[in-house]
């Protein structure tokens, strides 16, 4: 999406293996009880399962599908070092109309509306979730520097990193949007036994990609990536062909290019290749040699359940990278704008570089906080559109992938 055309809308199931190498809050207080409730509709017994234990102060939130009566809503479980949220499914939590790449549309028939409008109808839909925003923030009081893996299984598009959490004087946190006070990164279900499991990763190695010259905007990338040591594929297919054969370990896979969104795998296309090409395939270099990948394409994070198969599966080009092995995956969740795109590639990977230490989801998140402002707008007020839509850009990038995956830079550079 070109930022000019504003005015036209107004305005792997792999087990965690080992614990984090840095404690940071260990001399925390005990966690308090957690909260007691009478059950809802759909309320299940949750049970951790003793195998998977997380890492002190990592969260894992699960979301699915549960068909309740005749409508299908999302349950979400919820499990901590320290507190667990009980399963529960209640009607509140039927499918929101809340993609981002709906509400970000550059037309208003396509649904789009203003920025402010969008932060606007996310901090109310977040009302009506009180349970979870008040597990998040007793996790918030106890883990000040939080992760939190959201495994959603639903194709509702739900824009988690836009979930608001009410200020709470008794958790000592103040309000924020979750994916701006909390490093947050996304799994999906691999069923795949080359997927890495959620670990301390680091990518170290070469940088290989693909940037589509032929638009001028994107193009633009290259100067970036060539100060990286990218080693630059002519085409997407020739990149993807080079992946599937083994080779030296890599820091990053960086593709700048096109992407056109639509529920069928054949539609559905990442520089012209159609994910129906790629499901189901492995790129061998990527389970030889991990490797963080950066998807700088519009709706390339998007997953969705191809209905002619009928088998309730999601799909998209998170899984093809993940299912072979990348060690975390940056994709978005929308029609980004090319300038937007390029900018956040910049911040992103300038603070991997300057902090190789920080965790890929905990740059973004910081990316993210610098932007947000201290109130809401009315939605109207054109000019705060303005600067709010380079916000919203920033929390329409999701990362997938383990909370500690760390990238290593130099060692890519020439
Ligand atoms: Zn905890």
């Amino acid at each position: 999406m070109d930022e000019g055309r504003l005015g036209k809308v107004l305005f792997s199931t792999a087990p965690w293996r080992s614990r984090f190498r840095q404690q940071r809050h260990t001399a925390a207080a005990p966690p308090p009880p957690v909260e007691e409730r009478p059950p809802g509709v759909g309320l299940e017994p949750f049970a951790v399962k003793p195998e998977e234990p997380a890492p002190e102060g990592v969260a894992q939130l699960r979301v699915v599908r549960k068909r309740i009566g005749g409508e299908i809503v999302f349950g979400v479980s919820g499990s901590c070092c320290c507190s667990r949220l009980p399963f529960h499914a209640p009607p509140e939590h039927g499918r929101p109309g809340l993609a981002l790449a709906t509400l970000m549309a550059r037309d208003a028939k396509a649904g789009g509306v203003a920025p402010a409008e969008t932060l606007h109808a996310m901090r109310a839909w977040s009302e009506s979730k009180g349970p979870l925003v008040r597990w998040l923030n007793r996790l918030r009081g106890h883990h000040p520097d939080l992760h939190l893996v959201i495994w959603d299984d639903t194709d509702f598009d739900i824009p988690w990193e836009l979930l608001w959490l009410r200020p709470s004087p008794a958790d000592g946190v103040a309000g924020g949007w979750l994916g701006a006070e909390v490093s947050v990164s996304r799994r999906t279900t691999l069923d795949s036994e080359y997927a890495r499991p959620m670990d301390d990763l680091r990518c170290e190695g070469e940088i290989v990609g693909y940037v589509d010259e032929a638009d001028a905007h994107i193009a633009a990338d290259l100067i970036l990536l060539q100060e990286f040591g990218l080693r630059r594929f002519p085409t997407l297919r020739g990149l993807l062909g080079h992946l599937e054969q083994a080779g030296l370990p890599l820091a990053m896979v960086y593709v700048a290019c096109h992407g056109e969104y639509a529920t069928e795998g054949f539609r559905y296309r990442l520089g012209g290749v159609p994910l129906g090409e790629l499901s189901g395939h492995i790129l061998t270099r990527l389970t030889d040699a991990g490797g963080l990948v950066f998807l700088n394409a519009c709706h390339s994070g998007r997953l969705i359940i191809e209905e002619r198969f009928n088998d309730q599966t999601l799909r998209g080009f998170v899984k093809v990278f993940l299912a072979s092995g990348a060690a975390g995956l940056i994709g978005t969740t929308g029609a980004v704008g090319t300038h937007t795109a390029k900018e956040v590639a910049r911040s992103i990977l300038e603070h991997l570089r300057r902090d190789p230490d920080t965790p890929v989801p905990q740059a973004l998140r910081d990316y993210r906080r610098a932007l947000v402002p201290a109130g809401l707008p009315p939605i109207d007020d054109i000019e705060a559109n303005r600067r709010l839509l380079r916000t919203l850009y920033t929390f329409m990038y999701v990362y997938y992938g383990s909370p500690q995956t760390t990238v290593a830079f130099e060692a890519g550079a020439p």
